[in-house]
């Protein structure tokens, strides 16, 4: 009998994670702007190194990631047994969630938050709590004022997806101060990398048992292809995660990869400088044409429209000159589209195409 046969609670209330769209039909050449991916590719040395791997295919790869954790350790100046890798930080976030909540604890983020938070959290049969954003920020005192004795985990973005925004550090240091004994606050760095100088939380990992830290290399490293990522904390914490973590979870390419990747810290520099330079120029332009946005800090821009209706329009059009940017529906900002900075040639036609959409709106 179908019906007998059930998940169970929670499951079926995620909503399958909707990625950003990569084609257009009938269109030959696409900007793709919907995914934040790094429109400059990827460090020459990692694609060596990926190159290379396909030499030894049927080994199985590290399992306990040593040579990249020790790379990372290196670049970032960390500790590499407090360092574990997992198959994208989608599986770090999700193994947080396993080992740590549970059916009857909460699992707190804000009103605009990275969906997978409430994905992982009712994968692991906990309950999500949504903390209200100010103006698109993250709110420490609506979080602090929402934890409570079942919060269990607290997931943050610094900077912030789809909105781009940051916490202060001396914010961090008070929610992680506020935070309940047994609430665990993990700072999600996916865009760490594009803050000059941004330490993306780690000195409040290391001076407090309560943070955690999740990183990427499918942003400023451009490998968002071999799914690599990593976490950072208390040791503690790193021996129960990696007491559910499968053992092969990474394949040689990715761990190759990664490791040529972090090392080639030059090439991180010069991306977060195009980065800056082009996303500053974007946001100067949109507003010049009447669009509005917060600062970034990250590789893209929330653009805010007049209404859902015109930011519907507008991807329309953008969708017409081949450049596909992110509706942010479900994220609550039905009025806004997610614009990754992307090379100077899709910016300058993202541009002109949206300045002429506002044209054909004015007569
Ligand atoms: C892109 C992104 C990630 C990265 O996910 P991966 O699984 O490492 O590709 C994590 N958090 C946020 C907020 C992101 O936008």
């Amino acid at each position: 009998m179908t019906g007998s046969i059930q998940p169970k609670p929670g499951i079926l209330k995620i909503a399958p994670y909707v990625g950003g769209d990569s084609s257009i039909l009938g269109v030959e050449k696409v900007h793709k702007l919907s995914s934040n991916e790094n429109p400059l590719g990827t460090s020459p040395k990692a694609i060596a190194a990926f190159q290379a791997a396909a030499g030894k295919l049927e080994r199985y790869p590290s399992s306990d990631h040593a040579a990249l954790r020790r790379a990372i350790a290196l670049v970032h100046g960390l500790e590499a047994d407090r360092v574990i890798c997992g198959d994208g930080s989608d599986e770090v976030i999700g193994w947080i969630c396993y080992a740590y909540a549970g059916p009857g604890d909460e699992v707190l983020y804000t009103e605009h938050g990275f969906s997978m938070y409430r994905i992982s959290a009712l994968a692991a049969g906990a309950t999500p709590v949504v903390a209200g954003e100010t103006n698109r920020r993250v709110d420490v005192d609506k979080l602090l004022a929402a934890a409570n004795d079942r919060t269990r985990l607290v997931f943050l973005a610094n900077p912030a997806n789809p909105t781009g925004t940051m916490v202060s550090a001396d914010e961090l240091v008070r929610l992680a101060a506020g935070l309940p004994p047994q609430a665990l606050l993990v700072l999600d760095g996916a865009y760490a990398e594009y803050v000059d100088g941004f330490d993306a939380g780690l000195g409040l990992v290391n001076a407090r048992d309560n943070v955690f830290m999740t990183r990427t290399f499918s942003k400023i490293y451009g490998l968002g292809s071999l799914r690599v990522g990593w976490g950072y904390g208390p040791g503690a914490i790193i021996d129960v995660l990696n007491r559910i973590r499968s053992p092969f979870n990474i394949s040689a390419a990715g761990l190759a990869a990664a490791e040529a990747a972090v090392k080639d810290q030059v090439w991180v520099q010069s991306c977060r400088a195009e980065n800056s330079r082009w996303r500053a120029w974007l946001q100067s332009e949109l507003a010049s044409l009447g669009i509005p946005s917060d600062q970034a800090e990250g590789n893209f821009i929330l653009a805010r429209f007049q209404n859902e209706a015109e930011a519907d329009a507008a991807d329309q059009a953008l969708r017409r000159a081949g450049v596909i940017v992110r509706q942010v529906k479900g994220y609550g900002l039905a009025d806004c589209l997610r614009i990754t900075v992307g090379t100077e040639e899709s910016c300058r036609l993202l541009i002109a195409t949206l300045a002429d959409f506002r044209k054909r709106a004015a007569t």
